[in-house]
């Protein structure tokens, strides 16, 4: 468990104002000049050191991401960070936690990352239907500059660094990083091919890192507590702490900064009040957000929450938004609307994924009847190998996983609303069980 001490968003739940006064009184801002002087280089070694995964889903780790941007960009060619604060993945939703009530953590994590990459600027993308978040946004990058933290002699460093914040429109895909520098452009949104990566060719076609809120908002607090004290947190390889947002069948939902690899018995106990109607009847749980495969009560009770223990579950911990679902859930209707929401989601450039998506929605929801041949099992998951890893971005990956998920754990329940609609047999309403 995490102990207080070591908890980096000590205002996540707004017990105080976010303005800049009080920020500063609980450490954000403090000799920033000093952090800068570490320079650029001993910065992004810090990073490195502390092991620091991007905390946006795909985990990789975010010093290595920083050290591909050039060290002597050209003039013509300014760097720049974009900072993703599209957070549209369902069940995730600790960004806004971190914008509504500690925006200075970011701000000045994007001028402490911003330099270390030689970055011009820094665009925050915010969710369009973040509309109170990005009020706060805006207000607290205006009061940066009212003290000079940012602009033309940043922190009085001498180094020049503005931030803006951009409001989305409202799609799922912006968060993608190549179809978000595509709406910041002012265009559709919609993901580029790659290579070139962003640290290549991105925004304007200058080189561009996008991080995640989170992995930049813990960066001061990195610098200023040192590398060793995030590394020692969590295990090796996944280290340091971690906004995990728990909702679903659990008695208090919340989003709550814990140790990266906590048992998710623990975190549920401590943070949630339990299971609805005990372990017992705990069915299933989706760990990082929708687009990652279920895994079963029995594999998950005891199972580090983080990286790599999930992957080795063939799920993963993704944004950490821990969706709990008991057995009351009809599981395979609950995989089939978020079939739904990725077939509306896809932005519909490549083939597998435009007519994939819509076509494993349409099967998902006649498997939730029964209304389908004992065969269609295999040829879904068929085709969900065919659209994984055959498209331009992840979204089709995501749609393909929540089903393959479904399939690897609860065929026998699929199996038996197809046999009790063709009347083969007369099965009382059972609940569903997980298959291994
Ligand atoms: Fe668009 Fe889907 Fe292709 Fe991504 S995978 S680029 S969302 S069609």
């Amino acid at each position: 468990m995490l102990a207080d001490r070591d908890r980096i968003f000590t205002n996540l739940y707004g017990f105080q104002p976010w303005g800049i006064t009080h920020a500063m009184q609980r450490g954000d801002w403090v000799d920033t000049r000093a952090l800068m002087a570490m320079g650029q280089d001993a910065i992004i070694a810090a990073v490195k050191e502390s092991g620091l995964r991007g905390r946006g889903g795909a985990g990789f780790p975010t010093g290595m991401k920083w050290s591909f941007m050039p060290k002597e960009p050209k003039p013509d060619r300014p760097s720049f960070l974009v900072v993703n604060a599209d957070e549209s993945e369902p069940g995730s939703c600790k960004d806004r936690e971190i914008i509504r009530h500690e925006p200075h953590k970011l701000i000045e994590g994007a001028l402490l990352a911003g330099y270390a990459m030689r970055a011009r600027a820094a665009y925050i993308y915010i969710r369009g239907e973040y509309i109170r978040e990005a009020e706060v946004l805006f207000a607290a990058v205006e009061e940066a500059y009212a003290k000079g933290f940012l602009g033309r002699n940043a922190c009085g460093s001498g180094y020049e660094f503005d931030v803006f914040v951009h409001r989305g429109a409202g799609a799922y895909i912006c968060g993608e990083e190549t179809a978000m520098i595509e709406s910041l452009e002012g265009k559709k949104g919609q993901p580029r091919l790659k290579p070139p990566f962003p640290a290549g060719a991105g925004l304007y076609g200058c080189p561009t890192t996008v991080n995640n809120v989170e992995s930049i908002a813990v960066v001061p607090t990195i610098l200023r507590r040192g590398a060793d004290w995030f590394a020692g947190i969590g295990r090796p390889n996944n280290s340091g702490t971690k906004l995990f947002q728990i909702s679903g069948h659990v008695n208090r939902p919340c989003v709550v900064e814990e140790a990266m690899s906590i048992p998710f018995r623990t975190l549920i106990e401590e943070h949630c009040g339990g299971i609805r109607g005990g372990w017992d009847n705990l069915l299933a749980v989706i760990p990082g957000g929708s687009s990652v495969p279920l895994v079963p009560a029995e594999q998950i009770i005891d199972c580090p929450m983080d990286f790599d223990a999930l992957k080795e579950l063939k799920s993963g911990l993704g944004t950490a938004a821990v969706i709990v679902m008991d057995k009351s859930t009809d599981i395979v209707k609950a995989i089939a609307r978020l079939s739904y929401f990725y077939k509306h989601e896809s932005c519909g450039q490549c083939t597998p994924c435009r007519e994939g998506t819509g076509w494993m929605w349409r099967v998902m929801e006649r498997l939730v009847t029964g209304d389908a041949e004992p065969h269609e099992i295999d040829l879904l998951l068929d085709v969900t190998t065919q659209v994984e890893g055959h498209t331009i971005c992840a979204l089709g990956d995501a749609a393909a996983w929540p089903i393959q998920g479904l399939i690897r754990h609860f065929r026998p329940e699929i199996e038996r609303r197809i046999a009790r609609r063709k009347g083969f047999v007369a099965m009382p309403e059972a609940l569903p069980q997980a298959a291994e």
